[in-house]
């Protein structure tokens, strides 16, 4: 699986890009993913909401 707008790490002066590692949905929010992402030179790890719109999509499409 391919994240293609992982955020860059901003401990370094060039542009790291954070790789993802996991995904969970908040169970306060289930129809928010949420991923941890880590860079690859320092370890930083931070939590970011991810898109949700294919889910979205796909229920749209159900509902319809
Ligand atoms: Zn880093």
């Amino acid at each position: 699986m391919t994240y293609e707008e992982a955020p860059a790490c901003d401990r370094h002066d060039s542009q790291v890009r954070l790789q993802l590692r996991t995904m969970h949905s908040d169970a306060a929010r289930p129809d928010v993913l949420v991923g941890l992402f880590e860079c690859p030179e320092c370890g930083h790890e931070r939590w970011l909401p991810m898109k949700t719109s294919y889910e979205e999509s796909e229920a749209a499409i159900s509902a319809a």
